[in-house]
């Protein structure tokens, strides 16, 4: 049997960034059920780092965040864009930009169609650009976690499905489809999977909810290079588009339909119903959809990250619920979730932001 101080479930962005802070730490083993890490939500995201979702805390995340993210990510502007029912919503979304020092303009319908000439006079009464939201390699900042690990003699087991996760004394003993693993600490960073990991272990499950979000991708306008047109978000209901390369786009009508765990495609309706959105606000034609995928994006019932101890189980500690922020939340997050498993007091800035370990723990949950 393989031991570690910490094993970690998951091999995705929340698993690896996790274990990349404990890894110089203590020794760290993180398993994989699938072949190679990122293959479920962390695969499947449109890497943006930007402030149009989420609530307080998790916009407070970002923040924490955009500092680390930076060496990441390359400036791409947000346009994020309000039909005249939805003005109040930018107000509100222009207080947050205010708040957190963003570097941001506030156009109207002319200001955005100069950004992105695409956009319909009808589609937009007034806009927020946000110059200093970021592209994500996150290709990059998986690989990045997974060298740490290596570097401090850590590991990452793929095809390793946990099956089973029993008490051994004071330790845990974790059985995978690759073999047996002993570890003082698990970290369940399940993803779409964290109740049922919860459940292995005999830790109550807190009603992690997958959600899955639909993309699709289809070509620009021939001959037309994209490549400079903002990451272009509705603030509520509606859609958002994004270029991928100098001819591809991508779009999403933001769908959240609920979903058990599983390997998630993406459905007719929904392919069609983000066309439809993209044609209804912008000039452009959607003769095929190239390309489309799908992935589940996993909320706590209060949307909040979920971070700390399970009650009832000592040693296991939940990492889960990111949402739709995984990636631009995962710098400050990591390091809330690695002082938790460590026993550390909570991060001063994260403190000073107005966070607490409260806020993440899953004891808010209920029993
Ligand atoms: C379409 C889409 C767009 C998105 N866009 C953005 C964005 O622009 N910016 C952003 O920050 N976030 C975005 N997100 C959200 C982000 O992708 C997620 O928040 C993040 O990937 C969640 O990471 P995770 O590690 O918790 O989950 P996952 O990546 O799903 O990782 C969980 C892992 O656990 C493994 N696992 C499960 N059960 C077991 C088991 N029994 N044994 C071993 N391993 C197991 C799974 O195989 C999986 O690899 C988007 C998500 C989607 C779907």
């Amino acid at each position: 049997m393989e031991t570690a101080w910490v094993v970690v479930i998951g091999g995705g962005i929340a698993g690896l960034s996790v274990a990349a802070r404990l890894a110089p730490r203590v020794r760290v083993v993180v398993l994989e059920a699938e072949s190679a890490p990122g293959y479920h939500a962390s695969g499947r995201s449109v890497a943006f780092a930007h402030y149009g979702l989420g609530n307080g805390p998790v916009r407070d995340l970002t923040a924490l965040s955009m500092g680390e993210l930076v060496a990441h990510g390359s400036v791409h502007p947000a346009l994020h864009i309000a039909s005249e029912a939805q003005t109040g919503l930018l107000d509100d979304l222009e207080a947050v930009h205010h708040h957190y020092g963003c570097d941001y303009t506030r156009v109207g319908a002319a200001g955005a169609q100069a950004l992105m000439p695409a956009l319909r006079e009808d589609a937009c009464l007034a806009a927020l650009v946000d110059h200093g939201s970021l592209k994500l390699d996150t290709h990059a900042m998986l690989q990045a976690h997974v060298a740490t690990l290596r570097e401090h003699n850590g590991k990452l087991v793929t095809g390793a499905r946990v099956h089973t996760i029993e008490r051994d004394g004071d330790s845990w003993r974790i059985g995978t489809s690759k073999g047996t693993f002993g570890a003082a600490i698990v970290v369940n960073a399940a993803g779409a999977w964290a109740d049922e990991i919860a459940r292995l272990a005999g830790a109550a499950p807190i009603g992690i909810a997958p959600r899955r979000r639909t993309v699709i991708s289809f070509a620009a306008p021939e001959g037309k290079d994209v490549s400079r047109w903002p990451f272009t978000k509705t603030v509520g209901e509606g859609f958002y588009i994004l270029p991928e390369g100098r001819g591809q786009l991508l779009a999403s009508s933001m769908d959240e339909g609920a979903s058990d765990p599983c390997d998630a495609a993406p459905e007719e309706l929904d392919k069609a119903v983000a066309a439809d959105r993209v044609e209804q606000a912008t000039t452009l034609a959607i003769r095929r959809i190239g390309h489309a995928w799908a992935g589940l994006r996993s909320f706590a019932p209060d949307e909040l990250p979920v971070i700390g101890e399970a009650a009832g189980a000592r040693g296991f500690f939940w990492c889960a619920g990111q949402g739709g922020a995984g990636f631009q939340t995962s710098p400050a997050l990591s390091r809330i979730a690695a002082a938790a498993v460590l026993g550390e007091p909570f991060p001063e800035d994260c403190a000073a932001a107005g966070l607490s370990a409260a806020f993440f723990s899953p004891a808010r949950l209920g029993p």
